[in-house]
């Protein structure tokens, strides 16, 4: 199987669409390497598959400096976080994926770190309890989010740059998707790869996903090059219309347009209705329902847009 990381763009010269937030984050790094000071810390916030991670490592790569991953669930305890920021080098950068999913103890170990890089460390317990103080060497902490708003204000504070990633255009996604086939040498009609694009719900990692599962069809078809009408064919297979929807997609629409008139409703409503989990609509369907203006979401709950009676009226 040909792996992800084999496609993930390794320089920010390389890392397609965004182009605001890629213009800021060449002075950023540019100011960080001439002052030979430590980049101050990111959050990125976005959908999942928009790039966030894939920036981190971007990062860590113009600088020349070491990254270390983890994720905010896997950070247990105080002492999980210390071991891994005592361990890091000037100017490494530390990734923290979920980090809205920190425990709270831990996150406010990191306070002091964020801002004067040091750790105090309680040890032994009650009156004979001490507090030892360890420096750090300045690092940067990368931090990224698919929840803004699950995220404390005392640690977003602490990052000195916010950013979100959007959603990508077609072309954006089509460019992804003829750079990962350049990669895998596969063989691709443009045309081919902009219907891709078209079909990926604004994400470069289900748009590389796609490429694959598309390149499986045409294998099977017996094809050296994937055509524009073997695309077309593989997606409808895969059950993604020509709007980029899949099946859940579709469900949240027909339930919400016919069972309850275009709502509003409540989400949890609507995940019992569809017979889904809620994180996977809240996280994954929602957003690009929203963004694509199916859906719009107000104080009484979920509502369906013109568009998305229109979609439904034409689902058999
Ligand atoms: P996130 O961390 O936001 O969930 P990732 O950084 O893991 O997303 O990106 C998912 C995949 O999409 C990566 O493997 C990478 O190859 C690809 N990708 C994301 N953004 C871009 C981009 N702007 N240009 C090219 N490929 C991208």
């Amino acid at each position: 199987m040909e792996s992800e990381e084999r496609i993930r763009p390794s320089k920010l010269d390389f890392f397609i669409g965004q182009e605001e937030l890629r213009a800021n984050l060449k002075v950023y790094l540019q100011s960080a390497k001439e002052r030979e000071q430590a980049l101050d810390h990111i959050l990125f916030y976005g959908n999942p598959g928009l790039g966030k991670t894939t920036l981190a490592q971007i990062m860590a790569s113009e600088l020349g400096v070491n990254i270390v991953t983890t994720t905010g669930p896997v950070l247990e305890k105080a002492g999980d976080l210390a071991a891994i920021l005592t361990s890091l080098n000037k100017h490494d950068i530390l990734f923290i994926d979920e980090i809205h999913r920190m425990p709270v103890n831990v996150e406010e170990f990191l306070y002091s770190a964020m801002e004067d890089f040091y750790l105090d460390i309680v040890t032994g317990q009650g009156p004979g309890a001490k507090t030892i103080r360890i420096g750090l060497e300045a690092f940067t902490l990368v931090g990224a989010t698919t929840k803004l708003g699950l995220l404390s204000s005392p640690l977003r504070d602490r990052f000195g740059i916010v950013a979100r990633l959007e959603f990508y255009t077609a072309e954006e996604l089509a460019q992804i998707v003829e750079r990962s086939a350049h990669i895998y040498s596969i063989a691709i009609e443009s045309s081919a790869c902009l219907e891709i694009g078209k079909r990926s719900r604004g994400t470069p990692r289900i748009a590389n996903r796609l490429l694959r599962r598309v390149r499986d069809f045409a294998t099977i078809a017996s094809s050296n090059t994937i055509t524009h009408e073997i695309t077309e064919q593989a997606l409808s297979s895969m059950d993604i219309d020509i709007h980029g929807l899949d099946a859940l997609d579709r469900k949240i629409l027909t339930t919400l347009v016919r069972l309850y008139d275009g709502g509003p409703i409540g989400l949890k409503t609507l995940a019992i209705a569809c017979s889904e989990d809620i994180r996977a609509i809240e996280d994954i369907h929602e957003p690009y329902l929203i963004q694509s203006g199916y859906i719009k979401r107000t104080p009484r709950g979920r509502m369906a847009t013109e568009k998305a009676f229109a979609c439904v009226s034409g689902i058999s």
